[in-house]
């Protein structure tokens, strides 16, 4: 029987909501498919701060460090955004973690289940079988580099860009493409930014090892008119890490919610990765017992395919998933006229259903 161990941080707002289905829907897989999961939890962000005086404590550093995997869900919310930076669950939490396990990778799919058209606010032939990988650089660019500082009436960022840290990602991403339709257009700001001159001339060097896959190149503010033109051109996107954020939540919202969008942090070397819903810690709904789970669950397809290499179990999950759509199922945010309309456990449930089936 397949083993390992995962650290499972719910964090904040919706975090334990939609990590307690994610977890009811793991331990069915677990048992249709015969692995099984170590789960540690431990407190991360602002619940963390409040019981420990950290976002990020020396004992879920040490919980992290001993597994294979971390599944999380999200931190912040307002009771924490005016603590000092580095006490922030953002700052403090977030960005220590990508940089601590080396989390060079992140992944979004975007994908329109079937049935799901109307809950985009595009026309419904543009996103009709929408399915596009957005390829993240997460651990470099203007987020990391230094110097950054703010005084009163000056601030600095910097962006810098190695070789190194594009050729890693943009091989990724060529891989990625050769998996699916071929397609790979890479995102930079060329005619301005010498970081993005280096990167167009390393992801057009590394093309020249993948000839089965089209290379494109667009620029970040034509990538992001172009995403609401036409989104079907695209295949997989590349790019670094402000572009990156930007552009996936744009994406985010061809599929309608958030609350569909799950996304995958990896360290491509190692295969240890974090796996959490796209979205944040929706202070508005939590408490709730509405907030969609299914990103969650499908972070947990994604821990399954990419740290632990247990494909069926992946596929299984993201089936299920596509099944409850196709039985008009929904929570409210993606809630239309016919379907009958779900709490958050109710959700987790109904997968668990079709996957005993
Ligand atoms: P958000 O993503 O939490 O919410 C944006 C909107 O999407 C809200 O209306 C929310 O209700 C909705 N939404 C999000 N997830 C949903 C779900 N599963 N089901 C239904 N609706 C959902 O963004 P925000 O309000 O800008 O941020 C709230 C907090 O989360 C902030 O403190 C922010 O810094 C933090 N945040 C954390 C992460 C993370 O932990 N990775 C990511 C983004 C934002």
């Amino acid at each position: 029987m397949k083993t390992g161990k995962i650290a499972v941080l719910a964090g904040d707002g919706i975090g334990p909501e939609v990590m307690a289905e994610g977890l009811k829907v793991l331990t069915t897989v677990e048992e249709r498919f015969n692995f099984n999961l170590l789960k540690q939890s431990a407190l991360i962000g602002g619940a963390a701060y409040d019981k420990k005086g950290h976002p990020f404590p020396d004992e879920t550093k040490e919980i992290c460090d001993n597994s294979d995997a971390i599944l999380f869900s999200s931190v912040g919310g307002p009771k924490w955004s005016n603590l000092p930076p580095e006490l922030t669950p953002e700052r403090g939490a977030l960005l220590p973690l990508r940089k601590r396990y080396n989390l060079f990778v992140n992944l979004r799919p975007i994908v329109v289940y079937p049935g799901l058209e109307q809950a985009s606010s595009l026309k419904q032939e543009l996103i009709k079988d929408l399915n596009l990988l957005v390829v993240r650089e997460l651990t470099g660019g203007i987020y990391f580099s230094d110097p950054k500082w703010k005084k009163k009436n000056e601030a600095i960022d910097t962006m810098a860009y190695s070789r190194t840290e594009i050729e890693r990602i943009a091989h990724f991403a060529f891989q990625a493409a050769k998996e699916r339709r071929k397609i790979l257009t890479s995102i930079d700001k060329a005619n301005v930014l010498m970081c993005s001159k280096l990167w167009r001339e390393v992801v057009t060097e590394v093309a020249q090892e993948y000839p089965d896959v089209e290379c494109n190149h667009l620029y970040v503010d034509n990538a992001a008119m172009q995403l609401i033109r036409k989104p079907k051109q695209f295949d997989v996107i590349l790019c670094g890490n402000m572009f990156g954020d930007i552009l996936s939540d744009e994406a985010s919202q061809l599929t309608g919610s958030l609350g569909m969008l799950p996304s995958a942090s990896i360290n491509a070397e190692t295969s240890f990765g974090m796996y959490e819903p796209a979205g944040g810690s929706a202070p508005d709904i939590a408490g709730k017992g509405i907030a969609n789970p299914l990103a969650q669950i499908l972070s947990c397809a994604l821990m399954l395919r990419y740290t632990f290499k247990l494909e069926k179990a992946a596929t299984a999950i993201e089936q299920a998933v596509q099944q409850v759509i196709a039985d008009n199922i929904r929570t409210i945010d993606i809630i239309s006229d016919g379907c009958r309309q779900v709490s958050t456990s109710e959700m987790g449930d109904e997968i668990v259903k079709i996957l005993v089936r």
